[in-house]
């Protein structure tokens, strides 16, 4: 077979990140100095960067598709838990070298994503060195109406998305720290490489919701960014998490462990007042929005604790969430 010609760095952006835009707001994509879109006057810009390093958040030995789809969906989350709509990205792409299957396959875990959500692809920048993502993700929502951590208050029903301990598990799989059957084994390394970010209901729960946070580090410590920001305490109930089938077959205590403070799930936490539960509720009910009810807002300083069936569970071995320069 013919060897394929070596590209340079701008053959590489041509090829792999060069779309014609689906977004009528891009008036410049890839391409210029810099992207120009356009901006609904009534909304408000809302952005977030996340970077990934090789061998700190994702494997070394990670597929270049499953490497794409989790540093977009990490990023998009965030975007879900301001109640915001995901509209264009940028991304910053650091390579040890010109390797074109890896782009190609790299480049395909990008658009599927975006386009998923309707995302444009609109610059970026491509370096050499240790392989490192950094996407920028920028959404819109309407002016004031974003969804924040500091909201909560005291009486607020809090609820999660999803299943919580799926992220844990499925680093816990691909460390071969643990071993399921095939389908269990399949279900975490996607909750793994492409978590879902909740932008739908994010976007439900504007106007509904005090508050909300995704959870990126943990249950535990993301709880208590709301809490300390609202100046509440939280206290959760370990019984009502809502835990995937998959991971009922693994030890009690780790599978707490995993669902408090794993990280790596990517569900919204959000907080609810008396007034508003009922819509909420009837949302649940009507499969709307697929959440359950965990916790409680009390009065406080920024502490979260949970209850076992009512009696006080201690949290003292818990780690409270991960931490970049904590080791
Ligand atoms: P400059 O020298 O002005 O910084 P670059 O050579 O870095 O420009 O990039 C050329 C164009 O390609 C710009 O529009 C930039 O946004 C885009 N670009 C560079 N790398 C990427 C990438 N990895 N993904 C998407 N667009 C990219
Ligand atoms: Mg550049």
């Amino acid at each position: 077979m013919k060897k394929p010609m070596p590209l340079n760095e701008f053959d590489i952006i041509k090829t792999y990140f060069t779309r014609p835009p689906k977004q009528s707001s891009v008036q410049q994509a890839v391409g210029d100095d810099c992207a120009i879109v356009s901006l609904d006057s009534n909304k408000q810009l809302v952005f977030s960067m996340d970077t990934l390093v090789s061998g700190r958040h994702f494997p070394v030995d990670a597929s270049p598709y499953d490497i794409a789809t989790r540093a977009l969906c990490t990023s998009i989350s965030d975007l879900a838990a301001m109640g915001a709509t995901p509209l264009w990205l940028t991304l910053g792409l650091t390579l040890p070298e010109m390797n074109q299957a890896w782009l190609s396959a790299f480049s395909d875990g990008v658009y599927a994503i975006a386009d998923q959500f309707e995302m444009d692809l609109i610059g970026g920048d491509t370096t050499k060195g240790p392989l490192t993502i950094t996407v920028q993700v920028h959404g819109q929502v309407a002016h004031g109406h974003s969804l924040r951590r500091d909201q909560a208050m005291e009486g607020d029903t809090v609820f999660v998305t999803g299943n919580l301990g799926d992220g844990a598990a499925g680093l816990a799989v691909l460390e071969n720290r643990l071993t399921l059957e095939r389908p269990a084994q399949d279900y975490l390394h996607e909750r793994f490489y492409a978590p879902t970010p909740q932008v739908k209901i994010g976007q439900r729960l504007i106007g509904l919701a005090h508050c909300a946070i995704d959870i990126s580090d943990g249950l535990l410590g993301d709880a208590e960014h709301i809490a300390k920001a609202s100046g509440v305490s939280i206290v959760f109930d370990i019984e009502k998490l809502p835990v995937s089938k998959y991971l009922k077959g693994v030890e009690q205590k780790k599978m707490w462990a995993w669902a408090l403070s794993g990280g790596d799930d990517y569900q919204l936490l959000f907080t609810v007042n008396q007034t508003q539960l009922a819509s909420v509720k009837h949302l649940m009910d009507t499969q709307q929005l697929e959440a359950t009810a965990i916790g409680r807002v009390v009065s406080g300083r920024g502490q979260v604790s949970c209850c076992l069936h009512g009696q006080p569970y201690d949290l003292r071995h818990q780690p409270t969430g991960y931490q970049h320069f904590a080791s």
